[in-house]
């Protein structure tokens, strides 16, 4: 059996550039067959093209608007379908900048469908073909404003907490079947995420820019060390071991049938 049928297919959205670009390298290079989506499919072509040719691999491209209801469905269906799948990416996403206040709503509105609707539907159907053949990973782009809200713009802060939330809840329900989850938290990273939303991140000291080769690699490190979550740039793991017993701490006290002492 060759590498390639033991690996599987990795289906990962947003791989026109930028991080799922990336992670779409770095996959072929292990062995993955892949399945490349996004809208631009010229992008998605030459990039299937060169990683077929350098790798021996199969790629397909499947291009989508992951903001449209039917070609969601179409990537979903897909999902649901294929027992060659066996990796989600689930990496397409869009940021904003600015106050709410003075947002473009329907900008915002389009933010919450790819990053938080797609994605979900997304995971829900790879869970559901992975659970069944008791096996396979879904890997989540969060970021680590889910931890530092206050950085960045609210609405797109607030999706990537769903990310981690989510992340967290599917891998407790999936515990039992097989299938590995992964919610990633980059900080900056060097893409065009910054030029399409508005944001300037040259004017970020450059010490807090990470190339985003070195944070894919990162993130797969991770993956491979089979960890829940994983933050590229956090130095000490020890730091979000103390965040997640902190948190963990609260739990017994946070339903209670008698409000707090403080608040009588
Ligand atoms: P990017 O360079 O802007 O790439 C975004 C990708 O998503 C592109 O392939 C784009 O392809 C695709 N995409 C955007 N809208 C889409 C749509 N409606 N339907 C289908 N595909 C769509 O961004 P990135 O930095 O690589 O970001 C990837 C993920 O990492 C995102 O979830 C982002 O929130 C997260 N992240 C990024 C950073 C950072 O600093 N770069 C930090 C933390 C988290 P098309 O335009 O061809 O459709």
């Amino acid at each position: 059996m060759n590498t390639q049928a033991t690996l599987g297919t990795a289906l990962v959205t947003g791989a026109s550039t930028g991080i799922g670009a990336t992670y779409a390298d770095r996959l072929a290079r292990r062995g993955y067959d892949l399945l490349l989506v996004a809208r631009d499919a010229g992008r998605l072509e030459a990039l299937a093209e060169r990683l077929g040719a350098e790798h021996g691999i199969q790629v397909e491209v499947l291009p989508a608007d992951l903001i449209s209801k039917a070609d969601v469905l179409k990537v979903e269906q897909r999902l649901r379908d294929d027992s060659t799948i066996t990796l989600l990416v689930n990496n397409a996403g869009v940021a904003m900048n600015g106050p709410l206040v003075s947002a473009d709503l329907d900008q915002a509105e389009a933010m919450i469908q790819l990053n938080v609707v797609t994605l979900t539907r997304l995971a829900a159907a790879a869970a559901a073909n992975f659970s069944a053949a008791g096996r396979g990973s879904i890997i989540n782009l969060g970021s680590v404003v889910a931890l530092a809200p206050e950085m960045f713009n609210a609405v797109y802060s607030a999706t990537k907490a769903y990310v981690l939330s989510l992340t967290q809840t599917l891998a407790g329900e999936l515990r039992e079947t097989g299938v590995q989850l992964q919610a990633v938290l980059p900080g900056v990273t060097r893409t065009e995420i910054w030029q399409r939303s508005g944001a300037d991140a040259s004017a970020l000291p450059p010490s807090m820019i990470m190339e985003v080769g070195e944070m894919v690699d990162a993130a797969l490190a991770g993956f491979d060390q089979k960890e829940l979550v994983t933050i590229p740039s956090l130095p000490d793991a020890a730091d979000w071991d103390a965040f997640v017993k902190a948190r963990a701490a609260l739990g017994p006290n946070l339903s209670r049938n008698q409000a707090a002492a403080r608040y009588k």
